[in-house]
């Protein structure tokens, strides 16, 4: 069945699709490929009491006893979503194209921009979210690698965002009618799976995730924190406008955090870039209202995420109990970060091993028609009054 949330700008509409992830394990012609989002780990770990070591082999392991075939880890798609993103970053920065650029990878931020100010969609970095990154990737690259036809492959993701539900259901993401992502469940409805089927947390085998995606980087794994977008991008950034390997200073510390606007400006060799993190909805319009009356507004980068404090906030996780419980989610992922093989996304050898084999090279024309895409103004198209009243975000939850 389907349930509806409150939110009035419909971006939010949940739908239960455990019956959807269910039936199609249960059918043997299907290859049910799973994967799952870093700020789902940070949940598992304070949940279970399983150390942010343990977090991703613990996922792998559950998602596998549910009777997925593969699990792959989404932190690859961040990572895929970082080199893409930040190639056409540098790009308008060389070309001088239409600037501040704001990310995209929260479709709960698209949604807005799409019906409240389709104005500022030339700001918006054409790369998909990860999500739909790694779908198109999966239907496309791993079926070809394993001689698999699209429609057998049953992709589904995990996630904390209701938003993401919608974005999956779009139909440009469902080219020739076939969806790139088939399911997407909420940590809460993979948490009900794992009730419904019986699994005690003592009974999961801990596992790896599965190949060609396997290697992420740390900074990949932030993405599910407020800031982790822009930390991620200036990893890169920095080092394609130096020219020089990025070996210490990795940590952009002042962009972390649940403050709502965050800011920060890196030299590199001469070149500053100037970043904001915005976290809550209705800390982007006066950024926004600005643009839109021609005010610099000073920032080249602009990361938008639509839940306060990013996706460790989002609303298919548990609610909170506890006051701390925001950052200790952060905490892991942090912690993860800092341990991590590679902390940065274009080094990641998967990463480069997927543009070696299949894409070309970052922004290349494949990347194009299956990592990026456009957006459309929705005005009228749901409860959302075309006329825009300042302070009213959708999101201000
Ligand atoms: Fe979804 Fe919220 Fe994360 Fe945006 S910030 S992708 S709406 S969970």
């Amino acid at each position: 069945g389907q349930c509806v949330t409150a939110c009035p700008c419909a971006a939010l509409d949940y739908r239960r699709e455990r019956g959807k992830v269910v039936r199609a394990i249960n059918n043997p012609k299907k290859t049910v490929v799973g994967f799952v989002a870093p700020a789902v780990r940070s949940l598992i770990s304070n949940t279970f009491g399983v150390s942010h070591e343990e977090a991703s082999p613990f996922m792998a392991g559950l998602l596998k006893k549910l009777g997925f075939d593969k699990v792959f880890d989404f932190t690859f798609a961040a990572d895929l979503t970082i080199v893409e993103e930040t190639t056409e970053f540098l790009s308008r920065v060389q070309n001088k194209g239409v600037m501040p650029q704001f990310t995209s990878c929260c479709p709960g931020w698209i949604n807005f921009v799409e019906k409240r100010y389709p104005e500022i969609i030339p700001h918006l970095s054409t790369c998909k979210s990860p999500q739909m990154m790694m779908g198109a990737t999966v239907k496309n690259h791993y079926a070809k690698l394993m001689g698999l036809n699209k429609e057998d492959l049953f992709v589904v993701s995990i996630v904390p965002c209701l938003a993401k539900k919608y974005e999956a259901a779009r139909p440009e993401f469902a080219p020739d009618g076939i969806r790139d992502v088939d399911a997407v469940l909420t940590t809460t409805e993979m948490l009900e799976m794992m009730e419904l089927a019986d699994i005690k947390p003592s009974e999961i085998e801990p596992q790896e995730f599965d190949e060609p995606y396997k290697q992420v980087s740390g900074a990949g794994i932030l993405f599910g924190a407020s800031g982790g977008v822009a930390e991620a991008a200036l990893r890169m950034a920095v080092e394609k406008l130096t020219g020089n390997v990025l070996t210490d200073h990795l940590d952009f510390e002042e962009i972390r955090g649940f403050e709502g606007v965050k800011e920060s400006t890196v030299d590199a060799n001469g070149t500053k870039v100037r970043v904001a993190v915005v976290s809550g909805l209705k800390n982007a319009e006066p950024i926004i209202e600005k643009i839109l009356n021609g005010v610099d507004v000073g920032y080249d980068l602009i990361e938008v995420m639509a839940c306060p404090g990013g996706c460790i906030c989002g609303a298919g996780h548990p609610v909170p109990e506890k006051v701390d419980s925001l950052e200790r989610r952060q905490q892991v992922l942090v912690n993860i970060d800092k341990v991590s093989k590679y902390r940065k996304s274009q080094e990641n050898p998967d990463i480069l091993r997927l543009y070696n084999e299949f894409y070309g090279e970052p922004n290349s024309h494949l990347a194009h028609e299956l990592l990026h895409t456009h957006y459309t103004p929705k005005h009228g198209d749901n409860t959302c009054s075309p006329e825009r009243k300042k302070g009213t975000a959708a999101f201000d939850v």
